[in-house]
């Protein structure tokens, strides 16, 4: 039995703990904040997303980065940072912008979200969470408004059998609130419906889920302490941690701070790929009057995805590099709920709305990073970007089987430093 301290109580860190427990370590986890769950994985779009995994750098995305920045309604916004961060990410995902480059890693996600998918079942029925977290699978609908792209699409996904090309009929007759799409300008040509994808709410997963921890002998949370630095010794191997209630020590340290382990592996000379690309949500009440949909609907070209979750609509959207900027943009937030408006009119109370921000940690070819960090003692499970709450399971067991001195169960490819 090894003990081992766990940096980061959000999705990647809690799931990365039970996974050690599990396998007979002892934990520590610490979380700067007072409760688990308040940075990216507070109010997320809720899809477990397993099978479209849809890497952000592809062919083609830079041209179209340009037409999104023009639109002031667009997906993307872009504010120029004197900052190394900022432009070597970006110089690294513009190489990453290739076809090839592209289907590789959409290969070695679809690997991760397959594994993600069979370790949540196991971690669902040990853990038996419940009905807070609000687990449905209704599968996921991504729709095309141009009849272009939505061809191209279709021709690829023909004779696939995890996705299938709906037509406009076919859509509408899987999720009938989408005939409130067109009641506007909208136009509805297709989409293609992956079934057996789920949604949750990632945030009361992470509490029940503490919860569970909090009962097992093995496991201790220190919540509202920061982590600082690291213990090293003098041949440079990581043995704790520093925090601002105390040194902690530990036979193996797992960087799980989300973008923030940015920072503190910079201290032990470690140079993480990571930058966050800002998103926003709005998670709006659903009564008896509204029509949400009830299958997760993803608006390809506007690039939001909506999630019912529970008696909420989950909206979220955009990508923003804007540097870790937390902030509520006005702008961004009325340019949301006008589209949301026009596409989903019925759907939920937009009045009602609960608009949030959040920073996905990520990397230039949109895999996490995961396994040894170079320096003896310190591993690393970071880098989930838009994608956390899909690959924490998988990432958080192939970490601890790598603590315990194993194999990690699938290739790690393209998903280490
Ligand atoms: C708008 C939006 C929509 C998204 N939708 C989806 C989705 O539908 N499906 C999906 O799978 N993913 C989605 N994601 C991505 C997902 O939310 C993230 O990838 C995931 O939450 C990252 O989890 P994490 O644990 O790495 O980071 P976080 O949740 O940010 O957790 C890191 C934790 O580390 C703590 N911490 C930081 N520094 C320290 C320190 N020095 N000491 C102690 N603690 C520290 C922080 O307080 C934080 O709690 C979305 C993200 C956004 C922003």
């Amino acid at each position: 039995m090894k003990h081992c301290v766990v940096i980061g109580g959000g999705v990647v860190g809690l799931t990365t703990a039970w996974a050690l427990l599990e396998r007979g370590h002892g934990v520590t986890l610490i979380e700067r904040d007072s409760e688990v769950a308040q940075g990216a994985s507070r109010a997320n779009g809720g899809q477990l997303s397993y099978r479209y995994v849809s890497p952000l750098a592809d062919a083609g995305v830079p041209l179209k980065a340009m037409r999104w920045l023009l639109d002031p309604d667009g997906p993307l916004r872009f504010k120029p940072e004197a900052s190394w961060a900022q432009w070597s990410w970006l110089v690294a995902f513009l190489r990453n912008c290739r076809g090839p480059v592209n289907r590789r890693t959409t290969e070695r996600l679809l690997a991760l979200g397959a594994y993600s998918q069979a370790s949540f079942a196991r971690l669902q029925a040990a853990a038996e969470l419940g009905d807070a977290i609000a687990l449905r699978t209704p599968g996921k609908l991504v729709v095309y408004r141009q009849p272009a792209e939505f061809a191209r699409v279709a021709a690829r996904v023909q004779g696939s059998g995890a996705e299938q090309a709906l037509s406009h009929d076919d859509c509408v007759a899987l999720e009938p609130a989408l005939a409130q799409f067109e009641e506007g300008e909208a136009t509805l040509a297709g989409g293609i419906f992956t079934p057996g994808e789920a949604v949750a709410d990632c945030h009361a997963f992470c509490a029940a889920l503490y919860e569970r921890l909090h009962g097992h002998e093995h496991f201790r949370g220190r919540l509202g302490g920061r982590v600082d630095g690291f213990l090293t010794s003098v041949r440079g191997t990581v043995f704790g941690v520093q925090t601002t209630a105390g040194d902690v020590t530990a036979d193996a340290v797992i960087l799980a701070a989300g973008l923030h382990s940015r920072a503190l592996a910079a201290t032990v000379g470690v140079e993480l790929p990571l930058y966050p690309l800002k998103g926003y949500s709005l998670t709006a009440p659903i009564t008896s009057d509204h029509r949400p949909p009830e299958v997760s609907v993803t608006d390809f070209e506007k690039k939001i995805l909506y999630a019912r979750i529970g008696q909420q609509l989950r909206i979220a959207a955009m990508v923003d590099l804007v540097g870790e900027d937390l902030g509520l943009d006005g702008r961004r937030l009325a340019s949301l709920q006008r589209s949301v408006r026009a596409t989903f009119p019925h759907a939920a109370d937009y009045d009602r709305a609960t608009p949030w921000a959040g920073l996905r940690p990520a990397t230039p070819s949109g895999a996490p990073i995961v396994g040894a960090s170079g320096v003896p003692g310190l591993w690393l499970n970071v880098g989930h970007g838009a994608l956390g709450f899909t690959f924490s399971f998988a990432t958080a067991n192939i970490v601890a089987e790598l603590v315990s001195g194993r194999a990690s169960p699938l290739p790690l490819q393209g998903m280490t430093l």
